[in-house]
């Protein structure tokens, strides 16, 4: 009985092993499809101040595929990663976003936070600094502009001295660094201090935390972390005003997430930014 129960359950485990099989080869056939047809396109998500302020945005990544309909990101960047084709694909966003900026800059004057996600596989090519520059000669903009969105993943993914190196030549080479997904990672604290980052994102799993009568000591201490180190923290996936009061009293006060914006295409925010521009002249 024990045998036959195994069997069937080797059967089920690997109908499913070819089931995700299958779906990656798909996906990876129409990206590569959508790269080369330009359907990759980039939004935008605003993050705001306390005081209403916009502190910047977002650029996330958006494919829509005829036959598969709209695809996460969740979901394809990793397939992206393990099949090379995230270098492709993180150029192309590259690309894509710098020169939005340059239109944001030259036409709205824009001096906020400008943040483009890294893969920690794009993070660890050799000559990751160098062709981020040869991106800014091409769009006439300056890494200050520019804030490198790492994980704690990228930031680990290597040696450590060298990762260490690697991000003071990204701030030598004028860029801001945010830490995505603060505290979901394998970082450990004694390594955040010689880090020099200046953002901290602390993950929406720890935005999610805060509900009603429920006590999150762990966000707040991480929060507390970054304004230690004098960081600018950011609260990810904000969706309550709830939210924003008791993370207000916990010390942070940038916030993105629904509850403000969703990501939006790259015309409506401008549409914002002008909206801002004129309410403040
Ligand atoms: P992330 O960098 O942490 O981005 C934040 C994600 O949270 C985005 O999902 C955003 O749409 C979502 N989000 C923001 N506010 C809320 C909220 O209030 N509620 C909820 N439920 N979600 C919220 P998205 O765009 O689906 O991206 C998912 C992840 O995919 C990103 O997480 C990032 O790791 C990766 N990704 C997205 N765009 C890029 C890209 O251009 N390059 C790379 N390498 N990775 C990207
Ligand atoms: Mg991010
Ligand atoms: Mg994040
Ligand atoms: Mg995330």
């Amino acid at each position: 009985q024990a045998k036959k129960n195994g069997r069937k359950q080797f059967c089920i485990y690997h109908e499913e092993l070819e089931h995700i099989a299958k779906e990656r080869m798909i996906i990876q056939t129409h990206l590569k499809k959508a790269l080369l047809d330009n359907r990759i396109s980039v939004h935008f998500q605003p993050q705001y101040r306390s005081n209403g302020s916009i502190y910047g945005a977002e650029a996330l990544v958006r494919w829509f595929d005829d036959e598969l309909g709209t695809v996460s990101p969740a979901r394809f960047i990793p397939i992206a990663e393990e099949t090379g084709l995230i270098h492709s694909l993180g150029d192309y966003i590259l690309e894509l976003s710098l020169s939005y900026l340059k239109v944001l800059k030259s036409e709205l004057n824009y001096a906020g936070h400008f943040s483009i996600n890294i893969s920690a596989w794009q993070f660890a090519l050799p000559n990751f600094i160098k062709s981020l520059e040869k991106h800014l000669i091409a769009h006439d903009v300056e890494a200050s502009d520019v804030v490198l969105e790492l994980t704690e993943t990228a930031a680990f993914f290597q040696n450590i001295t060298e990762t260490i190196d690697k991000f003071h030549k990204l701030k030598q080479a004028g860029f801001q660094i945010a830490l995505d997904d603060f505290g979901t990672g394998y970082s450990s604290l004694s390594y955040l201090k010689d880090l020099p980052i200046d953002i901290l994102k602390i993950d929406k799993a720890f935005v999610d935390e805060i509900v009603d009568g429920s006590e999150s000591p762990l966000t707040e201490s991480m929060i507390s972390i970054g304004s230690n180190m004098e960081l600018d923290v950011i609260a990810e996936g904000v969706e309550s005003s709830y939210q924003v009061k008791v993370l207000t009293q916990m010390g942070c006060h940038i916030f993105q997430g629904f509850y403000f914006d969703k990501p939006m295409p790259f015309e409506s925010f401008r549409a914002l930014l002008e909206a801002q521009n004129k309410k403040s002249d």
